[in-house]
């Protein structure tokens, strides 16, 4: 009763988890490798068939690796005691699968079927269907083939690089790889004319790198295995194709995806990771009980192209020349799509700064002119500002042409008078029209210095002595100061004072200035009436000083006196002052108004002197 109860649940059990029942039944695979473990392309297939084998078997797998060393040399003999030793080693526990991947493989176990445990299902695969004796497959055997399209790969090559005039064959000298010697020749018959084919059989692997590294303009390489040389010396893993991709001065292109991810250019290839799924799905179901000639899939044949991004660009090949359909693989992203968001902020900071830019540009430019028009309206002021103040002047001006004028006709008459004696004194005479001349000489000068204060003239610098451009201006407002009972004392410094400048706009701030000191006096005023203008010398300054004995400024005025229209005259513009600082600072100075202890307003102008 009990015994039956553990039976029952031991059944049970087993139909609710079948997938672990299954895996305690170990399944023993033998695996047969071309040359070694690691010989490209079939050591990727390997690698990529264990894979899926764990992938797809419900079954714990045995896996037993065996290489076919001999197949590097085509070596016979070895191959008997070989069949031996396999045997030796699963005599006691016959193997579930063999697996023989690539053509020296798929030759062995082919030539020693019948004594290689001939009940136990095989699967060759990796192998192209050349390779697979077909009349001598037994019915345990499956096969998983390729169809080799070399003219395919070749008008690859001419498509994406229309240039090609040449390809070079680099291809190896174990027995399986001068099999394909003569089959790609035959292929590449078919190029006759179109392009040319190179080979170089019977040379190292060494020699066939010195060749590679200096080939002709407009030659491409075509990799079909260098498993081992004619010199025997074998290359397992990368090695060879990336000595080769080192020294290569032309593009490679090659058959299988085995070889692709960093030398070869690409094209249509077998796909390592179909074959090797196809081949897995099939030695699951061989191992599932099912009769290996019922699993014998369609060869199968190149998957799409595929190309190397970094190698179609170290070639400059433009991905337009690809055949349709063609993937792009190990693409590096753009410096844009890496640093999406720093790119993004560079670029914003850079919009900003390109628009805070251009508007102070812009700001500058507008600025440019609003000084320009300032400078002209300035000058126009300026311009009417002296006229306003020359008016101010005209009677003392008339007054000052009167006196060389009346001296004029008085001299003339006394002249014609002492003409009309008998016996006129000639030295006399001679004297007077000296007179004349001086009187004349004086006249002309007043209304020079009336013209030249007149003149619309725009700024203009040059260096002037301070001393005389001053004296000039009190010249022509002397008259009035005496007109109106005035000093006008004038203390020149004793050396010359030179600044840089434009005399007439100086002229007109002195003045200016000079007038609205006499201004200040008023005509009721009995005291002290005296206005002195002086020049010093400071520093590196030239200064001049209009002190006069009114009543000084209102403190409340100090402030806004040099405001434009700042005035307490009744008919005062209230521009005078203002026009004063604007030319005293295009003069690079300064100007300040002050009251003197003693009383009386005092004017101060510095200049910077010119060297
Ligand atoms: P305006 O002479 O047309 O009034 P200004 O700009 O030349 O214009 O002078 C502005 C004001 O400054 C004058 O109205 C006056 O009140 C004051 N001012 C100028 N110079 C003196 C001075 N020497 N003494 C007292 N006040 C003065």
């Amino acid at each position: 009763m009990r015994v039956w109860f553990l039976a029952l649940l031991t059944l049970a059990s087993c139909l609710l988890e079948p997938s672990a029942a299954l895996a305690q039944q170990a399944k023993r695979v033998v695996i047969l490798h071309s040359f070694g473990r690691d010989f490209r392309p079939w050591g990727q297939y390997a690698k990529s068939i264990r894979e899926q084998l764990d992938r797809l078997s419900p079954w714990h797998l045995d896996i037993q690796d065996h290489s076919l060393v001999a197949a590097r040399f085509g070596d016979e003999d070895p191959q008997a005691a070989f069949v031996s030793y396999l045997k030796a080693l699963n005599a006691r526990h016959q193997p579930d699968l063999i697996v023989s991947i690539g053509a020296p493989a798929a030759n062995f176990v082919q030539r020693n079927r019948s004594n290689l445990f001939p009940r136990v299902p095989m699967v060759l695969t990796a192998v192209e269907q050349r390779r697979v004796d077909s009349a001598n497959l037994s019915p345990e055997d499956s096969v998983v083939a390729v169809a080799h399209d070399f003219p395919r790969s070749f008008n690859t090559i001419l498509k994406v690089l229309p240039a090609t005039k040449r390809i070079v064959v680099v291809n190896g000298a174990s027995p399986n790889e001068m099999v394909w010697r003569r089959e790609i020749q035959k292929d590449a018959d078919l190029f006759a004319g179109k392009v040319e084919f190179i080979w170089h059989d019977g040379m190292s692997f060494e020699a066939i790198l010195q060749i590679c590294a200096a080939l002709p303009p407009d030659s491409a390489i075509f990799w079909h295995l260098m498993n081992v040389d004619a010199t025997g010396v074998a290359y397992e893993g990368d090695r060879a194709l990336q000595a080769l991709h080192k020294v290569a001065n032309a593009p490679i292109f090659s058959y299988d995806d085995g070889f692709f991810g960093r030398e070869i250019v690409g094209g249509p290839m077998y796909s390592v990771e179909e074959i090797s799924r196809l081949t897995a799905t099939v030695a699951v179901r061989l191992l599932g009980g099912e009769k290996p000639a019922d699993a014998r899939p369609a060869a199968v044949r190149f998957a799409a192209a595929k190309f190397d991004w970094r190698q179609l660009h170290r070639w400059g090949i433009s991905e337009s020349r690809l055949p349709p359909g063609s993937e792009v693989f190990f693409r590096e992203p753009s410096i844009w799509q890496r640093y999406r968001w720093q790119m993004l902020m560079i670029s914003a900071a850079f919009l900003v700064q390109a628009g805070l830019i251009s508007g102070l540009l812009h700001e500058r430019r507008r600025r440019r002119f609003a000084e320009i028009e300032s400078r002209q309206r300035l000058a126009e002021l300026a311009h009417a500002n002296r006229y306003s103040a020359v008016g101010e002047l005209t009677t003392s001006i008339a007054h000052e042409l009167n006196q060389p004028l009346g001296s004029i006709l008085t001299n003339a008459e006394t002249a014609e008078l002492m003409l009309r004696a008998s016996s006129p004194d000639i030295d006399e005479v001679r004297q007077i029209l000296a007179d004349i001349r001086r009187d004349d000489q004086r006249a002309s000068e007043v209304i020079r210095r009336l013209r030249s204060i007149l003149k619309k003239a725009p700024f203009e610098v040059r260096i002037i002595e301070l001393n005389d451009t001053v004296r000039e201006a009190i010249d022509l407002v002397k008259t009035l100061a005496g007109g109106r009972r005035i000093s006008l004392i004038y203390v020149p410094l004793l050396t010359q004072l030179h600044v840089k400048g434009d005399p007439v706009q100086l002229q007109q701030v002195i003045l200016n200035l000079i007038i609205n000191a006499m201004d200040a006096i008023s005509d009721a005023d009995a005291g002290k009436r005296e206005v002195s203008v002086s020049t010093l010398s400071t520093g590196n300054q030239a200064e001049i000083r209009i002190a006069d004995t009114g009543p000084g400024i209102p403190a409340s005025d100090l402030a806004s006196l040099f405001d434009p229209f700042f005035t307490t005259k009744p008919q005062g513009m209230g521009m005078g002052l203002a026009i004063a600082r604007t030319i005293v600072e295009a003069h690079h100075g300064t100007i300040a108004a002050a009251n003197q202890p003693a009383g009386g307003a005092l004017f101060t102008i510095r200049l910077p002197t010119a060297r």
